[in-house]
């Protein structure tokens, strides 16, 4: 008889955590999640463990009787996913963790791979701020080296005589400075590599952030160049291949004429794939879960074209949302906080004109505006 791998511990519970679960129902896996929030997204629909991300005795009630261990948060400490090793895999591998977690580590893994990324230099003073300030020119942009997303963490610095003030609001911890990349788009890809190391790409999309939060994916990135799409999976593929990467990983790039500059990359399911539920011939969640667990790979194609809105401090209407062909409501079951992602709709449709026509009134039907170039 063939051993089917079917119990998957995921460190965090929120929205990641929760598709993950749901699409595990569909295949006969069972999630089970650790979260610090008894009441997180995915205990409503997965069994949970409470207990914080480093949390030993959690990990190891979270590790107990899986058959591999994820994550959906790539923040969790490295030491932790590590002494989870000893009782169970953990996938993606906890070096992957690590790339992720230093903007550093994560350059210098793209520049090893022949992603180019935009000029940078590391900072661990003022005074090697005020260098870099002058070597790389203005605008750039200071990153805190660990612990940012969505945004948080950087300022951008306009005026050389402001590198002082934002050094202090990042809270003068090391850091990344870089220029200013005039992008002419925001893409992402999303890729997978099984444990076998085969591996399969989305098609790029397009990505719209606000405040430094994701508000809108378009899927495929409109006007989407073959030569572009095959250079991202080269380098997606490279990449896990360095990290002997098992499950989802997403890099956002830049877009800049014909070429690509690497961004930052997540270890996990991402928010700009979220359109593969009804967009793709298999979600981004069943096939990391497809990865983890041994499982043949599902195929990667769009099915016609999408957009995904993302549901940011408000929740709208369902009945208006859902009145749109082709719209999917997806709400996580969070208490609505100024600036938290509290669900996304999809919407899909075969043509580009269709699809602008009913984003529109998605769009319209949701309060908070979003501006949709
Ligand atoms: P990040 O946390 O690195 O993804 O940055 C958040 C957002 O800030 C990105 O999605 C971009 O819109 C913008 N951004 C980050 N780095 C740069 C850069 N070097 N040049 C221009 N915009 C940037």
């Amino acid at each position: 008889m063939i051993a089917r791998v079917r119990r998957v511990g995921i460190v965090g519970g929120g929205q990641l955590g929760r598709m993950l679960a749901l699409a595990g129902h569909e295949l006969g896996i069972e999630c089970t999640t650790l979260d610090p929030s008894a009441d997180s997204p995915a205990a409503a629909v997965a069994p949970a463990v409470t207990g914080s991300f480093d949390d030993l005795d959690g990990l190891a009630e979270l590790a107990a009787g899986r058959d591999v261990v994820t994550y959906e948060f790539e923040n969790v400490p490295v030491a932790a996913a590590r002494s989870v090793e000893p009782m169970c895999p953990v996938l993606p591998p906890p070096a992957a963790l690590e790339a992720a977690q230093d903007r550093l580590a994560e350059k210098r893994l793209f520049t090893a791979v022949g992603l180019a990324v935009p000029a940078y230099a590391a900072i661990d003073s003022l005074t090697s701020l005020e260098d870099a300030v002058e070597r790389l020119g203005t605008p750039a942009v200071l990153k805190s080296r660990r612990l940012g997303y969505d945004g948080k963490g950087q300022a951008v610095i306009h005026d050389p005589l402001l590198a002082e003030d934002a050094w202090r609001s990042v809270g003068e911890v090391p850091c990344l400075l870089e220029a200013f990349v005039a992008f002419d788009r925001e893409l992402s890809i999303v890729a997978v590599r099984g444990r076998d190391g085969v591996t399969g790409s989305y098609p790029l999309v397009e990505n719209h952030h606000r405040e430094g939060i994701l508000r809108l994916t378009r899927a495929p990135a409109p006007g989407l160049e073959p030569e572009i799409q095959r250079a991202a999976e080269t380098h997606a593929d490279a990449i896990m291949t360095e990290l002997g990467y098992v499950g989802v990983l997403a890099i956002e790039l830049f877009q800049v004429g014909e070429s690509l500059l690497g961004n930052e990359m997540a270890p996990r399911v991402h928010n700009s794939g979220h359109w593969t539920i009804e967009g793709a011939e298999t979600s981004q969640f069943e096939n990391h879960l497809r990865a983890i667990c041994g499982l043949p790979l599902g195929a990667t194609d769009a099915v016609g074209l999408s957009a995904m809105v993302n549901l940011i401090g408000a929740m709208p209407d369902p009945e208006a949302v859902l009145a749109v062909a082709g719209a999917h409501l997806h709400d996580y079951g969070k208490e609505p906080r100024p600036g938290r992602k509290l669900g996304h709709v999809t919407v899909r449709a075969d043509d580009e004109p269709s699809l602008e026509h009913r984003l529109h009134r998605v769009l319209d039907s949701i309060d908070h505006a979003i501006d949709v170039p």
